[in-house]
């Protein structure tokens, strides 16, 4: 309308994140990756999270690998290497509507000078010498074969392979070892177990604003007016809830047409990009850290990302609208630990056809 009007292209302040092929060694622990799919790359490599601690609150199976970030908090020595880990629950009946109990995220980090890495970033050329084994890390801790976690149960025919789980013991038995293990042949089968494997690389978010629009209009802000306003009368609220709700679904939908690969999108202390007006956290459903503080918005793990999972099934699937991971604001310090942190899961609305 007005051709005095400049469009310009600003930076956002969330960064995104996109999925790559890579190299093998490139994800190593070495690397300090961020990735999707394939075994967790631990950080730390010790006190590893426990099976018992990695177990879906809703079936009791062992959880599955599904991402890690690489987020170290600059200035903060104790922080210089910090991952955060997602992992999820393999079984779809457990993906209920908003019910983030099939998910468990881990944080571990470590200052610059510390008991596994060198001082110096990693050479960007591939090391002469192999990856740790598969089966053990540099510190000596078992992983299971299946799973890549901690896994201390070996089999009690070969003594050559261990396991984090009874179930896990008997999947990989099915899919690879029952062979191996009466010929000492070690089968180069796929780990159908796991999420395929990709590099998450990551790009600051870039956004075309006129200069009369502001370019990040908050749209928590918004969620939030919305799920407070009880006031109303049942049918008015409804009413509200309905438009607010398809004008969150409307930005949502804008604000990632751009990059509509993006699977991930991190700003630690920003706002997430929520999907709908309908279960959004409260302050009082955000637990704080065991350690006092508050947790603070970190990043969400988009819908995108399912269509790289391979886990569409006719029938129930696993599902989500958005992911959205809560960490310690102080990022307090748990030496070679890994602290559990927080995930909001979020769903679309029953109206909002993806
Ligand atoms: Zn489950
Ligand atoms: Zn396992
Ligand atoms: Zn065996
Ligand atoms: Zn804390």
């Amino acid at each position: 309308m007005s051709g005095s009007r400049t469009d310009s292209e600003r930076e956002t302040g969330v960064v995104l994140g996109f999925l790559e092929e890579a190299e093998r060694w490139q994800l190593a622990s070495a690397q300090f990756p961020s990735k999707v799919g394939g075994k967790p790359a631990w950080l730390s490599l010790l006190n590893l999270p426990t099976v018992a601690e990695l177990v879906c609150e809703t079936c009791q199976l062992p959880t599955v690998f599904l991402l890690q970030v690489y987020a170290p908090i600059v200035g903060q020595e104790r922080s210089f290497h910090r991952t955060l880990y997602v992992f999820c629950c393999k079984t779809p009946a457990c993906y209920t509507a908003n019910d983030n109990r099939c998910f468990k995220v881990y944080r571990s980090q470590l200052p610059r000078k510390n008991d596994f890495y060198p001082y110096d970033p990693p050479s960007d050329e591939e090391p002469a010498a192999r990856a740790d084994d598969e089966c053990v890390l540099g510190s000596g801790v078992k992983l299971c074969r299946l799973c890549g976690c901690a896994g201390h149960k070996a089999c009690s025919r070969c003594h050559t392979v261990t396991y984090c789980s009874k179930e896990h013991q008997a999947t990989d038995w099915k899919q690879r070892h029952k062979k191996e293990c009466s010929t000492s042949s070690v089968s180069d089968a796929v780990n159908m177990f796991l999420f395929p494997e990709w590099e998450l690389v990551t790009e600051p978010e870039k956004l075309l604003v006129t200069d009369d629009e502001p370019p990040d209009s908050n749209s928590l802000q918004q969620a939030n007016i919305a799920s407070s306003d009880l006031e109303e009368s049942e049918l008015e609220s409804m009413a509200l809830h309905e438009s607010q709700d398809s004008k969150i679904f409307q930005k949502f939908k804008e604000r990632i047409a751009t990059e509509p690969h993006q699977v991930l999108r991190y700003c630690r202390e920003g706002s997430p990009l929520w999907v709908s007006s309908k279960h959004v956290p409260g302050k009082d459903d955000i637990p704080k850290c065991p350690c006092g503080a508050n947790r603070i918005f970190e990043f969400q793990v988009m819908p995108q990302l399912l269509n790289h999972l391979k886990v569409d099934r006719p029938d129930a699937s696993i599902d989500w609208g958005t992911l959205v991971v809560f960490t310690c604001a102080a990022s307090c310090d748990q030496v070679n630990n890994y602290s559990a942190e927080f995930i909001w899961k979020q769903d679309f609305s029953v109206d909002q056809a993806v």
